[in-house]
């Protein structure tokens, strides 16, 4: 529901004179009402209107009420918006059991105490809120747990996560996938010589130019301490040595100086696998060869790029690539 939608409040009732009454009831509650006098033009009014409250009457005109609160439960926006529904006494019970079923949030009997109307409607607001808030709260969790608090990257979890969705969307079948592994080099230096906020501070930096520096549909995250992982999707090994040379010049050439600490010179060992075609490997098994081919950047002396070689072609199964991670 739009933010503006909360002020908003749509009244249907083919009684003008109810309507009146339900206005002069809520006006300090609802600076906006909506009003339609069948369920027909009311479930128009909801679409275009998007109001975040509904009371609506049962017996009207075309559609009911009935018909009216099944269809806007139907709808994506129509799911959690508070719906008060009311009726004449007549079979006021089987009435009221019928509304509840169908979705409404309450139920008043015709003729009602102003006061009671406006009571439960400022109930079922308050109930909103907190509803609201909840939604809110649950959605910065659920990013909290797939960002990196110190660069605000994706985590190491939500990189498996995103390398899974991909391989789902049918890369699993012609795979042209490489993992690129990304060690800061002496970084222990860094922050033994300039602090440790120093070595954050460069670790933050890292990441912004990775991120903005990546292209679209490459997964980057960072892996752990010091060390990022970018996966590229339909590369082959040249490609791949490519965009691997191009992140290790770039961190090479960037501008790391600071209030931490004097300009200093940063540079990265990256490992790079690209996934074996005619073979059927794990994404952990790929992982393991960027991370092998790492390692020999480190021996061969840092800052390059090393391309992981399959020694033999690891055997053909008839498994898809597993993500053990
Ligand atoms: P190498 O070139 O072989 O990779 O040397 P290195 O010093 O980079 O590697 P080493 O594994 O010896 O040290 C990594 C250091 O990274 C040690 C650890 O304290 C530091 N580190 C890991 N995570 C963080 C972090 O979030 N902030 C800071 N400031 N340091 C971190
Ligand atoms: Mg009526
Ligand atoms: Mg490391
Ligand atoms: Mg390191």
């Amino acid at each position: 529901m739009a933010d503006n939608s909360a002020g908003k409040v749509l009244l249907v009732d083919d009684s003008a004179q109810v309507r009146a009454v339900i206005r002069d009831t809520l006006k300090d509650v609802f600076p906006v009402f909506v009003e339609a006098d069948d369920g027909l033009t009311a479930i128009k009014a909801f679409v275009e209107e998007r109001p975040g409250f509904i009371i609506t009457d049962i017996e009207m005109p075309s559609i009911n009420g009935y018909r009216f609160i099944s269809t806007i439960r139907n709808m994506d926006d129509g799911r959690d918006v508070p719906i008060v529904m009311l009726s004449g006494n007549k079979d006021s019970l089987k009435k009221k059991l019928t509304g509840f079923n169908l979705g409404a949030s309450d139920f008043l009997i015709k003729p009602f105490e102003r006061e009671e109307l406006l009571a439960r409607v400022k109930s079922l607001l308050r109930m909103r809120h907190l509803m609201d808030e909840l939604k809110e709260k649950n959605a910065l969790l659920e990013k909290l747990a797939v960002t990196d608090d110190l660069t605000g990257l994706p985590n190491r979890r939500h990189f498996f996560e995103t390398v899974r969705e991909q391989l789902a969307l049918g890369l699993r079948h012609n795979l042209k996938l490489a993992c690129m592994l990304m060690d800061i080099d002496h970084f222990k230096a860094i922050n033994d010589t300039w602090g440790h906020v120093a070595g954050d501070d460069v670790l933050r930096k890292i990441g912004a130019l990775l991120a903005s520096c990546k292209r679209e549909g490459e997964i980057l995250a960072r892996f752990g301490g010091e060390e990022f992982i970018i996966c590229l999707f339909n590369t082959d090994s040249e490609n791949a040595l490519r965009a691997a040379e191009r992140f290790r010049a770039l961190v090479k050439t960037y501008d790391f100086s600071s209030v931490y600490y004097p300009s200093i010179k940063v540079t990265v060992s990256i490992g790079l696998a690209v996934y074996p075609q005619g073979a059927l490997i794990s994404i952990d098994d790929l992982i393991k060869a960027a991370d092998k081919a790492m390692y020999a950047s480190k021996v061969a002396g840092r800052d390059r790029v090393t391309l992981h070689e399959w020694s033999a072609p690891p055997p053909a199964t008839d498994k898809a690539p597993i993500i053990d991670k």
